[in-house]
């Protein structure tokens, strides 16, 4: 049926004569500098790792990886077993999506930081009314700005303060209302198809229930919520297929409530959330040894799912499933469309939920049933989280705004936009993928609901041995609904994703048996 997505190789091309990164032409010159210089006696050696990973993402059929990256990072080209189709391959950025990339401001990041830092803390117990000082001056002047953004979208974005009273609760001494800053983009082909990129924009100090101390919240997570509100920014003045959300919620550190609210509300809704990104503590790429790790961002994705049924996980133990979940698969399209040289980033998926005794604004929505991870900076340092500002012993603690690197957030808005964009732009996720179980014989039948996309152009199915942490091949099947493929089913993992006229590919879906 044609040649689809990644088996036209002319899809994927490097440019020889450019710049290493598209951002080393984007006017970041200076910090880049400083990046360097600070990587020099980092364990990653960038130049290095940064052609090899070049190289791989460029490497055409049969290549072997020469990528020193984690498993799980190594997205492209790794020669998988033998068997039917190509190497599957990473998507590259379509022309809007790099003029996008290009206009990502860390400038403009920079101010939004230092703009919610100046609140002096914004402590989901502080003050609501002050129109200088408190949570509530932080939660108007976003909305503000998030509006000013909207005004460019010919009535297409709608921003708006999504509040509940929350009840008395261990981090709650009194009830409290909590407020969700919403900016969604209606989508043109597909809006009940939905995306939603959050950073949380409450902070605190050392003591949780203390909310009259400063508490600037420059990493945590200023650094997130300026992320959401760059891609609000830029992605306000362009046409997408499917709906995104920018959203700065509330209530995080008491508990991730206001992104529970906002979870709990989509879902009562019904609405299709099919992919959820939180953006926690982004602000930095700086490690405890003051070591830098300029390109290099963590996704947090859960395997077992946080909502799964005793039927789901009956399922799920008979055939292999866990690491299978759509956060996983979520993750693996993260590295297909975002680790490039137009983020200028590797994207270093790790398989949890999220870190030790931690957890952020993905995880009501993994609650829910939606597929979500975490973005994260490479390390962190804890002397600069959750603490009162103070110099002890000549150290200085405390979340300041001195500790944020602009051009590394930069970066990290342009691995969201770059996963939000493909998604928004791609067809959905295939849905009632499933594997024909209904006799015992390793036939390997393969079917799902079609498509609604008026571009859609067919779908492919991914395929990798069960011991592999990503999709070694893919084979273009074509538009239909059912497909045999010549591979032994108890051998390997399938994946089945739909792609467009355009080459955009979704996530891939598991299929369950029949
Ligand atoms: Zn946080």
């Amino acid at each position: 049926m044609g040649r689809i997505g990644s088996d036209d190789a002319g899809m994927v091309r490097i440019d020889e004569n450019a710049g290493f990164y598209d951002d080393e032409r984007t006017g970041e010159h200076g910090s880049e500098h400083s990046d360097a210089a600070g990587s020099e006696t980092g364990p990653v050696r960038m130049g290095a790792t940064r052609r090899a990973f070049l190289s791989a993402s460029a490497a055409s059929a049969g290549a072997v990886a020469m990528v020193p990256l984690t498993a799980a990072g190594a997205a492209a080209s790794t020669a998988g077993p033998p068997g039917p189709g190509a190497p599957v391959t990473p998507q590259p950025p379509d022309a809007e999506l790099r003029a996008m990339l290009r206009e990502v401001d860390h400038r403009r990041i920079e101010a939004t930081v230092r703009r919610l830092v100046a609140f002096g803390t914004r402590h989901t117990l502080s003050s609501q009314d002050d129109p200088v000082r408190g949570i509530g001056a932080a939660r108007d002047w976003i909305f503000e700005q998030l509006q000013g953004y909207a005004a460019a979208s010919d009535g297409r974005m709608r921003v708006e303060k999504q509040s509940y009273l929350q009840p008395l609760a261990p981090r709650i001494p009194t009830p409290t209302v909590i407020s969700n800053v919403i900016a969604t983009l209606r989508g043109d082909t597909a809006p009940n198809r939905t995306y939603v990129v959050t950073g949380h924009y409450d902070s605190r100090v050392t003591d949780v229930l203390n909310f009259t101390s400063d508490a600037p919240g420059a990493d945590d997570d200023a650094s997130g919520v300026a992320v959401a509100m760059e891609l609000a920014r830029i992605v306000a003045t362009r046409h997408t297929e499917a709906t995104i959300v920018f959203a700065a919620v509330a209530g995080e550190e008491q508990g991730l409530y206001g992104s529970t609210h906002m979870a709990q509300q989509y879902k009562a809704a019904g609405a299709d959330i099919q992919g959820m990104f939180s953006n926690d503590i982004v602000g930095s790429s700086t490690d405890e040894k003051g070591i830098r790790h300029p390109r290099t961002v963590r996704l947090f994705a859960e395997g077992v799912p946080t909502s799964e049924t005793p039927a789901q996980a009956a399922i799920r133990q008979s055939i292999g499933g866990e690491n299978d979940s759509t956060s996983r698969q979520l993750s693996r399209f993260v590295l297909d469309v975002a680790q490039n040289r137009s983020t200028g980033m590797e994207v270093r998926v790790i398989w949890r939920r999220d870190r030790y005794l931690r957890g952020s604004d993905h995880v009501p929505f993994l609650r829910e049933g939606f597929p979500a991870c975490r973005f994260t900076e490479p390390n962190e340092n804890y002397a600069h989280e959750h603490q009162d500002v103070r110099v002890e012993n000549g150290v200085q603690f405390g979340d300041l705004v001195e500790f944020c690197d602009f051009p590394y957030i930069a970066r990290v808005a342009r691995v969201n936009l770059a996963t939000l964009w493909s998604l928004a732009q791609a067809p959905g996720t295939p849905k009632g993928v499933k594997i024909d179980t209904s006799r015992l014989t390793s036939q390997r039948t393969l079917l799902w609901d079609p498509a609604a996309e008026a571009d859609l152009a067919g779908y492919e199915v991914l395929w990798r041995e069960t011991t592999a942490p990503n999709w070694t091949h893919v084979i273009p099947v074509g538009n239909v609904t059912t497909v045999t493929i010549d591979l032994n089913k108890d051998h390997v993992m399938f994946g089945v994703r739909a792609v467009d006229t355009a080459g955009h590919r979704s996530p891939a879906a598991f299929p369950l048996p029949t």
